[in-house]
């Protein structure tokens, strides 16, 4: 008998291991033993198999892998819905920017992850790549709460409260990628913030790290026509061109937003195995454009899904910035084909695990993978009648739906309930990081 006390056995309504692609399993279990999935079978086969494990059960859900969020600012969480409304350089320059020079420290970054963390936990994501001064401080808020996460740091000309070069910024990212070598739930990138705030030097720089490092880099890229054309008319060439120039267009080159594209670019981005973050919500919010997700994914490029900050969103809800990316894929493809309910589901975790590299231990329901489980409550009378239980999840639930939230095996969100965060300590701390940054508006 292959039982013992840390083993959990979950059987849900309808399985979707997303691999095998398009695979919806009725009346199964899935057997986390430790960190680990340890199988996947009909219920029957599994009470008999397993008579001693801790029984999960959920018989109106649909239960599948934990989404990965594959770029985002969780810090930035404590800015949600304080600078509305704006053009991307305007909201940066006259409201995000001044708040955060006189505001952000060790201590707000922790507190704004936690809050951010609190959010993905409670709507589903498992996983999440982050961005952001202090990135220790990060780390500390998604390794004290069990999450797992991409935190790279950022390197940007401009001197804050981390750094004040970009010299600075490099080896302080090299002393951070040294600190977290152990640690099981977190790992890094080099995070030039966009070809507009960071020189050459620093580039190249970068990328000598990185390769020697063997870590990706992070990098926001043709996020909005003008950041192309400011570029155009200075340099005479496009970003992604300079970019290439330097070197930094390779396999490990995680890409954010890449809305203003052209035809060469797709078969480069295609050649060289660029990944892509999308950032649907924010590119819409900010008026940035339309990233061309039908065309890269018929070249053959990775897209994944991405948040961005709550600040320009304003949730961290995945499964919302999901339904918005199949959507919008059909308008700008005008073609209501484009990004179907499991296409879809394929981007908010298989391919969100093979941009950071992490397909072969997260991203789907597969045996010997870590246990980043999410479940989806679909009793509710407004997901009546359920013909196709993967079209229900991808285009009429929200991330208020998802009832419970394994990482790496650990419980962390049972029945809408944190089992480990202190969610009122929580709103504590969040309503007075409001009222400075009310203080210093
Ligand atoms: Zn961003």
């Amino acid at each position: 008998m292959a039982s013992s006390t840390s083993e959990s056995l979950i059987t849900a309504r309808w399985i979707v291991p997303v691999v095998p692609a398009g695979l919806v399993l009725e009346n199964h279990a899935l057997l986390i033993k430790g960190s680990t999935i340890q199988d996947l079978l009909p219920v029957d086969s599994a009470r008999k198999l397993y008579p001693n494990a801790t029984r999960v059960d959920l018989p109106q859900h649909l239960l599948t892998a934990g989404l990965v969020n594959t770029h985002g600012h969780a810090a930035m969480s404590l800015l949600r819905g304080y600078a509305d409304d704006r053009e991307l350089m305007d909201w940066l320059s006259n409201h995000i920017w001044p708040v955060e020079m006189k505001l952000v420290d060790y201590n707000f970054v922790k507190d704004g992850s936690t809050l951010a963390v609190a959010e993905m936990i409670s709507t589903g994501t498992t996983c999440a790549a982050d961005t952001y001064f202090f990135p220790e401080a990060v780390a500390e808020a998604f390794t004290e709460n069990r999450f797992r996460g991409q935190v790279a740091t950022p390197i940007i000309q401009f001197p804050n409260a981390w750094a004040e070069t970009e010299d600075q910024h490099i080896q302080k990212g090299l002393d951070f990628g040294d600190s977290i070598k152990d640690n099981d739930l977190i790992s890094t990138a080099f995070a030039p913030h966009s070809p507009y705030t960071v020189t050459d030097k620093a580039l190249e720089a970068v990328r000598l790290h990185t390769e020697a490092l063997d870590l990706p880099i992070h990098l926001h890229l043709h996020e909005t026509k003008d950041e192309v054309e400011s570029a155009v008319s200075e340099t005479g060439i496009r970003p992604i061109q300079r970019i290439h120039e330097l070197g930094l267009i390779s396999e490990s080159l995680q890409t954010v937003h890449m809305t203003q594209l052209i035809e060469q670019d797709f078969d480069l981005l295609a050649d060289k195995g660029v990944h892509l973050a999308h950032c649907p919500d924010s590119n819409m919010k900010l008026a940035s454009g339309f990233c061309p997700v039908e065309k890269l994914k018929e070249h053959g490029v990775n897209v994944a899904i991405g948040t961005d900050g709550a600040a320009s969103n304003n949730n961290l809800d995945m499964l919302e910035e999901t339904r918005s990316a199949a959507l919008l894929s059909k308008v700008v493809s005008a073609d209501a084909t484009s990004v179907n309910a499991f296409e879809a589901l394929a981007m908010a975790t298989i391919n969100g695990a093979r941009l950071l590299g992490l397909e072969s231990k997260i991203g789907s329901l597969e045996k010997g993978k870590l246990a980043d489980v999410i479940a989806v409550d679909l009793s509710s009378i407004n997901f009546q009648p359920i013909h196709h239980p993967v079209s229900q999840l991808i285009y009429t639930t929200t991330g208020h739906q998802v009832s419970h939230t394994w990482i790496n095996g650990e419980l962390l969100y049972a029945n809408n309930q944190f089992t480990q965060l202190d969610e009122a300590r929580l709103r504590v701390v969040v309503e007075e990081w409001r009222q400075k940054i009310e203080s210093v508006s």
